[in-house]
């Protein structure tokens, strides 16, 4: 078999050589029980111990220790795909599991690799036009976007819960026309997912500063109405309005009068600050902790440390100018809301800007359990926003549960015997791989495969392009059932996986062609056994040369 290569290092080289399974199909293998509404979690334990319970794809992967090159390279091609679109890590990781296995069965066969890649590029091609075909167009208000949502987020939460945070990611991505940088996510730890709530305002993080001295002390039912809001874009230090140099201290007389002295500046900078009538002060780097509780004093609410992206933020909405420093505070620097409390959320607090005169703002306020689900809740979130913003930029949905890549398999090997050389193999291979999606969903949900496969290709042929698996494994219509996804998602993850496909038979085609001088692989893709280099030297870059489908699972879970 043309790809086959013996593991090379210190494993045992005769056990795993056996075992035909490669990295991609490795992942594949990993990753197929969670897909779906019916995906099971995995239990991913990391190098220092900690546990993580999910059925993210990418949160799995994100866990995995993978040995083998290619596997890492076929791990960065999925993360970066699920980075750029928000969802489909697990379909991503099955299609090149899927389409992986089929090229090696087509070498086996005698099929070139560039014949293969080639198949598959063809075949890309009309499944694209195929998912075109399927794709339905919504305008930004179409209820459908919910669908989108609940569908990319179905399978990680209850119905219930699913459903609210589409709603909550649907409203507010709404409120902002679907600008993202006007929506912003925190996540807390501490409280029940159902706490999340979606927030018409800008929420600043009080981590970074203290909270005991903020002005508000730790009462949450205070509020400010209709404060002037300053923006200043740097420290606030009583040197930022006297110049300083290095003071040498010869006597406790002079060192008392350099502590006047500073007091001085730093009361000259808050009575300026009060004196413009500034009732909130953001600052974007730190404050000097005399300046802090001076302002606080004088009742000014100091925020230090604001990050960049709410720092802006508030400019937008308050309709402030930042400005480097304190002097240039004019009424034109000076904005407004119409009102900011504190609230205690988990360990921590946040500053709740509302009410925005300027541009309107959105938050997601998210809670977890622990810090694990607050993160992990986040993520989720981020796909439902990503997947929403997707469907509603003009790109069109598709009905889910596989129904998309029954359409695209169709396509596709109604497409192959139109191919007059050898590829046409590769062309049916791809019109049977990407089946593994309807297939899986199936078996997760407890249904036959094959026999849903059979439903599923005879309602398609019958026209009934929109049957799909449903979460109860039997095959119905995806839009009745609201299983709705962009079609940026089923056609980006085909890409991506066509794309990795493609990079790992090259990669073999290259080292399996020639023998590389020094990595011990022959001209029939095999390496010597001997570990050690005619110079007696131990060859460290096998692995990372060869980097081929080594047998068994590419990684350990360490614990
Ligand atoms: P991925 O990491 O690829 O997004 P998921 O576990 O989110 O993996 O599963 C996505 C698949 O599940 C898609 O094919 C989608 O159409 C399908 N799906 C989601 N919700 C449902 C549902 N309620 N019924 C049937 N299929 C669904
Ligand atoms: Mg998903």
């Amino acid at each position: 078999m043309a790809f086959t290569t013996e593991t090379t290092g210190e494993s045992s080289t005769e056990e795993r050589a056996d075992d035909p399974l490669g990295p991609g199909m490795a992942i594949a293998a990993t990753l197929r029980g969670t897909l779906g509404p019916n995906g099971l979690d995995k239990m991913v334990i990391d190098r220092s111990g900690s546990v993580v319970v999910t059925n993210t794809g990418a949160t799995v992967l994100d866990g995995l220790e993978i040995d083998a090159p290619i596997g890492r390279v076929i791990r960065d091609a999925i993360q970066a795909h699920a980075r750029h679109v928000g969802d489909g890590t697990t379909t991503t990781a099955l299609l090149v599991g899927e389409l992986l296995d089929a090229a090696d069965e087509l070498a086996e066969r005698g099929l070139h690799p560039t014949s293969i890649v080639d198949g598959y590029a063809r075949a890309m091609s009309h499944a694209r036009d195929a998912l075109d075909e399927l794709s339905v167009p919504v305008d930004p208000n179409d209820e459908r976007l919910r669908e989108v949502a609940s569908t990319a987020v179905t399978g990680r939460w209850d119905e219930a819960s699913a459903r609210r945070f589409a709603d909550i990611t649907v409203d507010a991505l709404r409120a902002v026309d679907f600008d993202a940088p006007r929506l912003t996510i925190h996540a807390y730890p501490g409280g029940e997912l159902a706490d999340s709530e979606r927030v018409n305002g800008i929420l600043v993080n009080l981590d970074g500063s203290s909270t005991t001295i903020d002005g508000f002390g730790t009462d949450d039912r205070r509020a400010l109405a209709d404060p002037t809001v300053a923006l200043v874009d740097g420290e606030l230090t009583p040197s930022t309005t006297e110049a300083s140099g290095t003071v040498t201290v010869r006597s406790p007389d002079e060192l008392a009068a350099v502590r006047e002295h500073e007091r001085a500046a730093s009361d000259g900078l808050v009575r300026s600050v009060a004196d413009r009538g500034v009732d909130v002060l953001a600052c974007q780097k730190s404050i000097d902790d005399a300046v802090k509780t001076e302002l606080a004093r004088a009742g000014v609410l100091p925020i230090e440390r604001t990050r960049r992206d709410e720092f802006d933020a508030i400019a937008r909405a308050t309709d402030a100018t930042a400005v480097t420093a304190v002097d240039d505070l004019d009424r034109e620097a000076l904005g407004t809301v119409e009102r900011v409390r504190r609230r205690s959320v988990g360990g921590g607090a946040v500053i709740e800007l509302s009410g925005l005169p300027g541009e309107s703002h959105e938050s997601l306020l998210l809670r977890g359990g622990t810090p694990h689900v607050a993160e992990e809740t986040k993520r989720i979130v981020e796909d439902c926003l990503a997947v929403a913003r997707h469907a509603a930029s003009g790109g069109g949905v598709v009905p889910g549960g596989g129904a998309g890549m029954t359409a695209v398999s169709r396509a596709v090997a109604d497409r192959a015997p139109g191919v007059d050389d050898r590829s046409a193999l590769a062309l049916e291979a791809f019109a049977d791989a990407v089946t593994v999606i309807p297939r899986t969903l199936a078996r997760n949900a407890g249904a036959d495969p094959i026999d849903a496969l059979v439903a599923l290709r005879n309602r398609h042929r019958d026209g009934e392009t929109t049957a799909g698996v449903a979460r109860s494994g039997a095959v119905r219509d995806m839009f009745d059932a609201g299983v709705v996804e962009p079609v940026a998602v089923p056609a980006r993850c085909l890409e991506a996986a066509v794309r990795t496909a493609g990079l790992v038979l090259r990669v073999d085609e290259t080292l399996d062609a020639k023998p590389i001088e020094g990595t011990g692989v022959d001209g029939d893709g095999h390496r010597g056994r001997d570990h050690a280099a005619a110079d007696g030297r131990p060859r460290e870059t096998e692995d990372e040369g060869g980097g081929g489908h080594d047998g068994g699972y590419p990684w350990a879970l360490s614990h």
